[in-house]
């Protein structure tokens, strides 16, 4: 770094030293931020992580981003939902020091975050698409926000100057956003940070109407554990409402005969309704393309009056399908974000990063959702190509988070790093080195519960070898994972005698995690009292009837 930052002052020297007058000084020697990022992309979900979807190839221009930057190998969040992930990345804190520890709470945005200190390093930033945040953006020269989760077409959005409504598919309109601020609006004598935040490929999953038919001539590859049954996992992965085959509803996630004057089942109507919801505010032409494209799937499937096995298999297919159609939009949203770049001549000059809040499950252990310390919603994709800077193909390994990203950003602007951020910064990650010092381990927890899904809340450790899980409002459950020998975490160790020194030493070790990240919270076991006191609505509630 230290010889970048001379470089950069000697060439802002010769800058000022050319000019003549008193004019004011285009600031072209820091690199612009270019910072695409979506919700719920898994790694798996991308080409370049060579997955099992990887012979679908649905990220042409996010491997492309791969093949000239450095993909992440491991990259990790801290709290694995939505509106958590994005307050991280914010204020380079965890959960527990940001406030913002749930979907639901409100962000406090006079608190301090990257965005505002760049700002004050000369940065112009803006900021387009799901804020997930609630509250009016700090930080932002310009912003416009989806409100909470925001809905696929036509979306309301939150601006400076009110609510206004776009008509058309939501991951074309946030694109068009920022392409319109690159292009016309942005002051051209500062260097920006751009946050492009797609809601896609959130539940529930609609793709673009000229993504519709894309995937319908090919099977698409099943995960090895979409038939887990968490025989060996301590309680907490049976007692969850995320399975594909018990609780992913037809019309509800997959869109099945939602067709104008739909009814809800009366035993589900608990449950949100957006889906229909989202489909009322779709004009009459976009509904007609949707049910032309939809109806003959769905009355095929009717046809064949599937159970059991078929079923989740046919499930998984419509929503791996819509799910990756999805991300289809988000792909060409990259392509397009990058096309600009090079028409306005800055792509030399601008750092493109891609990343998306936490990983998914994609029928892995029979799930779909996020929220557990498994290896699938753990990892988050990250892909940054910096010109000059970053090797193509690189592909670093050591371990990563969210929470490295705030400090990272304030690194590249040569802007001062608050002492209280929590993460590290990736330049030197970037330029291709391997500091001795960096990290051997991540921390990890989780919170929201009960809730939706009912993931128990939990806090955990990952080495590079091994994961050490604390389940301590449902039980005092632990699981012990060798990810190396056991990749897909399905034999517990915990409580094996041979395991017993490694389990105190990954203990010690998640102890000082909890030090290191001022992490005072109580994890002790609830007592039955408390659980009767406190849960037991939520506990005893039955699930969700089967469809
Ligand atoms: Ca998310």
């Amino acid at each position: 770094m230290k010889i970048c930052k001379i470089l950069r002052i000697v060439n802002l020297l010769a800058v000022v030293s050319a000019m003549t007058a008193a004019v004011a000084v285009a600031d072209t020697t820091r690199p612009n931020i270019l910072f695409v990022f979506t919700d719920d992309h898994a790694p798996h979900a991308i080409g370049a992580y060579n997955g099992f979807l990887k012979s679908v190839n649905p990220t042409p221009n996010i491997d492309k981003l791969a093949q000239e930057g450095a993909l992440f190998e491991n990259s990790f969040c801290t709290n694995s939902i939505c509106g958590p992930s994005r307050a991280v990345i914010l204020t380079g804190k965890h959960s527990h020091l940001n406030g913002f520890m749930n979907n639901g709470n409100k962000f406090n945005w006079d608190q301090n975050t990257f965005a505002k200190e760049i700002q004050k390093a000369g940065y112009q930033t803006a900021i387009y698409g799901k804020s997930h945040l609630n509250g009016t953006p700090q930080g932002f020269d310009d912003w416009k926000v989806l409100p909470g989760q925001g809905l696929y077409y036509n979306p309301d959005l939150l601006t400076p100057e009110g609510k206004i409504r776009i008509e058309g598919y939501c991951t074309d309109i946030v694109t068009d956003l920022a392409v319109e601020w690159l292009t016309k609006k942005r002051d051209e004598s500062k260097p920006f940070v751009l946050m492009v935040q797609h809601k896609a490929p959130h539940r529930n999953w609609m793709p673009a109407l000229r993504h519709l038919h894309l995937y319908d001539d090919i099977v698409i590859p099943e995960p090895a554990t979409l038939f887990d049954k968490w025989e060996d996992n301590a309680p907490p992965a049976r007692h969850q409402e995320m399975e594909i085959d018990r609780h992913m509803d037809l019309n509800f996630d997959l869109f099945v005969d939602l067709v104008p004057g739909f009814e809800q089942e009366p035993s589900l109507k608990r449950q949100d309704r957006s889906s229909w919801h989202n489909m009322q505010r779709m004009t009459p032409g976009q509904l007609a393309v949707w049910r032309e494209a939809y109806g003959p799937k769905d009355r095929a499937f009717h046809e064949l009056n599937l159970k059991g096995d078929d079923l989740v298999r046919w499930k998984y297919q419509r929503y791996m399908k819509n799910y990756l159609r999805c991300i289809k939009g988000v792909d060409e949203s990259l392509g397009t974000l990058q096309d600009t770049l090079k028409k306005l001549k800055l792509d030399d000059n601008t750092i493109v990063i891609y990343s998306s809040d936490q990983g998914f499950y994609l029928g892995d252990h029979g799930w779909y959702d996020k929220r557990w310390m498994y290896e699938e919603s753990l990892k988050m994709p990250l892909i940054v190509k910096w010109p000059g800077v970053t090797r193509p193909n690189s592909r670093p390994k050591l371990m990563v988070q969210n929470l490295d990203y705030a400090q990272t950003f304030l690194d590249v602007a040569d802007a001062p790093i608050p002492d209280d951020m929590q993460g590290m910064s990736l330049v030197p990650l970037l330029q291709g080195r391997e500091p001795g010092n960096w990290r051997k381990s991540i921390y990890y927890h989780y919170y929201e519960y009960p809730s939706v899904h009912q993931v128990p809340r939990h806090y955990g450790i990952r080495t590079e070898r091994y994961k050490l899980m604390h389940f301590y409002e449902f039980g005092n459950e632990w699981e012990l994972y060798d990810l190396e020998k056991d990749p897909d975490e399905l034999t517990n160790l915990y409580g094996q005698a041979d395991q017993a020194e490694l389990t105190a030493d990954l203990k010690k070790q998640l102890e000082d995690l909890r030090t290191r990240y001022q992490d005072d919270s109580d994890v002790s076991e609830k007592s039955e009292e408390w659980k009767k006191e406190v849960r037991k609505p939520e506990l005893e509630r039955p699930r969700k009837l089967d469809i």
